[in-house]
């Protein structure tokens, strides 16, 4: 019987129904045996092509033909929803006994281990997570924000760069409030590749010390230099014996700028609040209306701001002087200036701020002496604002996103899918072999 060419389709072939469910799943190592409608869910079952039995420890790679016994563990796995149905894989699946782990029930080539969700799926709701917000994803994918940070765990475990700590030579390490109220991470940014390389909920020595531990002492033995902000923990762990004492430390004069700027906020607030207590309430009132104009780069002000700020300069007094402090230093960096330059024009500007009987910045003054070397040795080495631009401000928006997840690891995966050095497919773009 000849078959007639349909003009839009070519040759028609007939294909049986669990071949175009083979097709359209497009699981790997599987074949179809039946499909049913339960509901909103089209339910496929499914078996494994493969007699051997894999031990699902990540790294084990255990295989073995002996079941451990005849039980069958049956399992299920929400996979890419077919038009607007759910779609569920059932497997019945045996049981093993590795070496190693001990009785374990065997790994899917589909899925990662103890995940309700196959690895397409899986990858589609990382590539979103890294995307968008919380709201649309839950909708679109109709599984609650915490299954997406487990999600986004798993495919990082499974996909990050196993060599991203090997050439290690200008880090960076920065706190990072994941959420209100002392929720810290701590993550660690390779300068040379622009990446995070990696992370740990806190924010005090014994938190860096982790990242050392990691390292071992011949890795952290080619680092040299170190950013950090001013504060006391990190440097007390890069110092240690066996981590890497050898490494240049560098305050980042981003931090030093907003030492800067928060001393200038400060005496503000003074200003208000005497202001305030003298009873001119109109005063105050403009005084605080008036941080922007302070606080802000004067090249980035609008109309109205550069007015209030030129009003305020007239008025004088301390303000006005610890605004002129304040800029003065910001110049510093915002030109390109060599270090030795740099050194000098710091040195006068601590020695104006000593003196300028500003409680505020006569503080700030002490600790940028403190850390003048460091704050030179970015300059020198031309590390500073790494962080600052760009990748910061993907951080704090992948951080915006996380606040809802309820464990920092979460948190931390979804920087690292973000920020990492981890390459994201798609299920499409996945270069495997599929089912036939
Ligand atoms: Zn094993």
């Amino acid at each position: 019987m000849a078959v007639e060419a349909h003009p839009f389709i070519g040759t028609a072939v007939v294909v049986r129904a669990t071949t175009l469910l083979n097709r359209l799943l497009d699981l790997p190592g599987v074949s179809v045996c039946d499909a049913a409608w339960h509901g909103q869910q089209l339910v496929v079952d499914v078996r494994l092509r493969t007699k051997r039995l894999a031990c699902p420890e990540s790294g084990c790679g255990y295989s073995t033909k002996a079941r451990y016994d005849s039980r069958a563990v049956p399992s299920w796995w929400r996979h890419l929803d077919f038009a607007e149905h759910e779609v569920i894989v059932r497997c019945l699946l045996g049981r093993l006994a590795c070496p190693v782990h001990g009785v374990r029930v065997q790994a899917v080539p589909f899925a990662r281990p103890l995940a309700r969700f196959t690895r397409d799926f899986e990858d589609l709701t990382a590539f979103w997570a890294t995307k968008t917000d919380k709201t649309t994803i839950t909708r679109v994918l109709r599984i609650d924000w915490d299954t997406v940070g487990r999600i986004c765990e798993r495919v990082v475990a499974d996909g990050l760069d196993e060599q991203r700590l090997d050439r290690l030579v200008h880090v960076g390490v920065d706190e990072v409030s994941w959420k209100k109220r002392h929720n810290y991470l701590t993550l660690l940014t390779d300068h040379d590749t622009k990446k995070v390389v990696w992370g740990k909920a806190g924010r005090d020595t014994a938190t860096l010390d982790a990242f050392f531990d990691e390292l071992g002492p011949g890795r952290s033995g080619r680092i040299e230099a170190v950013s950090m902000d001013m504060g006391p923990a990190y440097a007390k762990s890069v110092r240690a014996d066996g981590h890497a004492p050898q490494a240049v430390i560098c305050y980042d004069p981003f931090h030093a700028v907003k030492l800067v700027t928060d001393a200038l906020d400060v005496e503000r607030r003074k200003a208000w609040n005497e202001l305030r207590s003298a009873g001119d309430a109109d005063a105050a009132k403009k005084f605080k209306g008036a941080r922007w104009c302070l606080l802000k780069n004067p090249a980035n002000l609008d109309e109205n701001q550069a007015a209030t700020l030129r009003k305020l300069r007239r008025r004088g007094g301390d303000v006005w002087r610890a605004y002129t402090l304040k800029e003065a230093f910001r110049a510093i960096f915002s030109g390109d200036l060599a270090p030795d330059e740099a050194g000098h024009l710091i040195d006068r500007w601590i020695s104006r701020a000593s003196r300028s009987r500003l409680p505020a910045f006569v503080k700030a003054a002490k600790t940028i002496r403190k850390h003048r070397d460091g704050i030179l040795a970015a300059l020198r080495l031309g590390i500073n604002n790494a962080r600052a631009e760009g990748l910061n401000s993907v951080v704090r928006l992948i951080f915006r996103r996380a606040r809802g997840f309820h464990s920092p690891q979460a948190a931390l995966a979804l920087t690292m899918l973000t920020c990492g050095p981890i390459t994201l497919r798609l299920p499409h773009e996945q270069p495997k072999i599929r089912a036939g």
